[in-house]
């Protein structure tokens, strides 16, 4: 069933009433009929699966079913706070990540950063991010709309990745610590974490300075293995391996 995340006070009639990009998606490029049905999100927390009744001219008019929990999310709450990539490779991040389960994206800006910096981060930049998130999440069966942070700078975004109960910076030069070792060392501390900040460098990787700072914020690095990951596919296989390792991906 076709899924749609809609602002929640539209969930607050009955009938519902549809218009903008889900009644433009459902009347016009589905084609959909009255009887059929979709599942709508609050964003909140539930799913409505609704009964289409009505169309018109960019409206579209349905009858609430059943509301049950949304679902589609992990426990585990895990911040990705990534670094800036060049061409599509950002996009990628936010597909991706979006799929396999992330909550929150921090785009950071590091010494490395090809980009041009946060000037490049026009205001569609942002806006069609956010649209990347949204048809992952809806093609993933997301419960919840990750969120997109505004960039910041690496040293600004440490502070706040310190407060999760676990904060890791895969670096490949980080030759002690694994990734499963941080995850069974805080377990065995302190039980499974519920919040996780990931840091992740951008394509010429992290300096010196970023991973001693980021040690300085208690934010420990971890390796992936020998083999070197791209900057677009390390954090993918860290919140997998992550997930999977705390029983989120069951
Ligand atoms: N310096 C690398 C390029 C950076 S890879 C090179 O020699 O080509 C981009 C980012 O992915 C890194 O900053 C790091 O955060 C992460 N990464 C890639 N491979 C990794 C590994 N084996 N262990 C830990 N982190 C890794």
């Amino acid at each position: 069933m076709h899924r749609f995340f809609v602002p929640p006070e539209v969930l607050t009639h009955d009938p519902v009433m549809l218009t903008g990009e889900p009644a433009h998606h459902i009347g016009r490029v589905l084609r959909m009929r009255p009887g059929d049905r979709v599942l709508l999100l609050d964003n909140v927390g539930w799913a409505y699966e609704v009964e289409l009744t009505r169309f018109e001219r960019n409206r579209v008019e349905g009858r609430i079913v059943r509301k049950a929990p949304a679902g589609g999310e992990p426990q585990t709450r895990i911040t990705l706070y990534q670094a800036l990539l060049k061409g599509h490779g950002f996009e990628l991040v936010l597909q991706k990540g979006t799929e396999v389960g992330i909550a929150e994206f921090v785009p950071i800006l590091c010494e490395r950063c090809i980009m041009g910096g946060l000037a490049d981060m026009e205001g569609h930049r942002q806006e069609r991010w956010e649209k990347i998130i949204r048809g992952a999440a809806e093609q993933s069966h997301r419960g919840r709309l990750p969120i997109l942070r505004p960039p910041a700078p690496f040293a600004q975004a440490l502070p706040q990745a310190a407060r999760a109960d676990l904060c890791l910076l895969p670096w490949e030069e980080a030759h002690g610590l694994s990734l499963r070792g941080a995850i069974e060392a805080h377990s065995a501390a302190g039980g499974k974490p519920r919040s996780i900040s990931l840091f992740i460098g951008p394509e010429g990787g992290l300096s010196a300075e970023e991973v001693q700072s980021a040690r300085g914020a208690g934010i420990q690095p971890v390796t992936l293995g020998p083999r070197i990951l791209r900057a677009e596919t390390a954090g993918l296989v860290a919140a997998a391996a992550i997930l999977y390792a705390l029983g989120d991906l069951e």
